[in-house]
């Protein structure tokens, strides 16, 4: 064995990195998860079934080629713990991560086949700007690496940073999310078949809105797809 293969383990005998569920050393070999709880990731397997809890919450809204979640959100459980690691943590690359997970369990399945580009649900640029990334983004690059698909974030854009959506009624919230996001460029999106990626799908109503925006092109179909579902 060579200085280089033994320096990651000696590194890590200082600076031991945790599993990001359940706080456990990781040994040589594991990423962000230790084994335990990488087996007990809450999977939905909706990739497998074209109709199932995701797509039902589309169901007479939008018009979608595919739909589903990786991961059920659990409050209080992994999902939920995932997320806000992700998301109020800081670590953009446990979504990038969790991206390349998901696309490696889902390539053997025709969920990919004839999707032309991932469009990550925008956040408001101030929004980023203070978190420093965007968590749909990330996901939508982890994807990527693993299917090849490009990833476009420069043609759907969000026109105002809409304030928290939980204490709102239905019907707030629908008045709060339409027009939201706007198009740059219809022509991009002619006759292609755009995946849009999300955290956590909640209402729907923030993905509907970007599905909305992003129908306005001609023969485009859409799918959706979230790291998990609430
Ligand atoms: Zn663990």
């Amino acid at each position: 064995m060579n200085l280089k293969n033994l320096l990651p383990d000696f590194v890590s005998l200082f600076y031991p990195k945790l599993c990001v569920i359940c706080g456990k050393p990781l040994v040589a070999g594991e990423n962000y998860f230790c084994l335990e709880c990488f087996l007990k990731l809450p999977k939905t397997n909706y990739h497998l079934n074209p109709d199932n809890q995701a797509t039902d919450r589309f169901a007479g809204k939008i018009p979608l080629a595919k739909g589903a979640s990786y991961l059920y959100y659990n409050k209080g459980g992994v999902g939920q713990r995932l997320i806000a690691e992700i998301k109020y943590k800081d670590n953009r690359n446990l979504g990038e991560w969790m991206g390349v997970m998901l696309a490696r369990d889902w390539f053997s399945s025709d969920f990919f086949s004839g999707i032309d580009c991932l469009v990550p649900v925008p956040l408001h640029p101030s929004k980023e700007r203070k978190r420093g990334f965007n968590q749909a983004e990330m996901i939508a690059l982890g994807i990527a690496y693993i299917t090849g698909i490009q990833v476009n974030t420069k043609n759907v854009f969000r026109k105002k940073a809409n304030a928290t959506q939980t204490q709102k009624g239905l019907f707030e919230r629908w008045r709060n999310t339409k027009d939201l996001f706007e198009v740059n460029n219809l022509d991009f999106f002619k006759d292609k078949h755009v995946l849009i990626v999300d955290d956590v799908l909640t209402t729907g109503s923030t993905l509907e809105a970007v599905a909305q925006s992003i129908l306005k092109a001609k023969g485009v179909k859409i799918s959706l797809l979230s790291l998990a579902i609430a």
